[in-house]
């Protein structure tokens, strides 16, 4: 129902991203950038965005029932002391998904999408498809982690 909507701001998106002034300053990258574009086709970038908006809406959704839900009038100290760190923890890690996930969503508008941002590679298609947000290639995701 929507696909071609999303079909047509796909190509957009590409449309975007091979016009790239960047890319005119820096006629090295220019098959690179034509390459990084090409990994994803038009409904590999459709249902990238329907799951993006889909992850958003959930975190959404989830932090405002975080927020919403009201503390158990226990009078436990330590246990409602407890069910705040929970609650922190689970507004926290919600938070940086859904930072995550609109920064993803704003690279798809605005161009980048796909591409590393340390290597400045394609992120694989399958490595997008499990991790729609990922900003780095699975062998810079790596060193990252291995530096933490
Ligand atoms: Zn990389």
């Amino acid at each position: 129902m929507a696909s071609a909507a999303l079909l047509e701001r796909g190509a957009v998106v590409n449309r975007r991203l091979a016009e790239d002034p960047a890319d005119r300053a820096e006629p090295v990258g220019r098959v690179d950038r034509v390459g990084r574009v090409a990994h994803l086709s038009l409904d590999d970038l459709a249902a990238l965005r329907e799951n993006l908006q889909e992850q958003r809406l959930f975190r959404q959704e989830q932090l405002q029932q975080i927020e919403a839900a009201p503390l158990t009038g226990d009078p436990a100290e330590q246990r409602a002391a407890a069910l705040s760190e929970v609650r922190a923890k689970l507004t926290a890690s919600a938070r940086m998904v859904l930072h995550d996930v609109e920064a993803a969503l704003r690279r798809m508008a605005e161009g980048g999408y796909g591409v590393c941002h340390l290597c400045r590679g394609p992120i694989d298609r399958d490595r997008l498809t499990v991790v729609p947000q990922a900003r780095y290639c699975a062998r810079c995701q790596q060193v990252r982690e291995s530096r933490q």
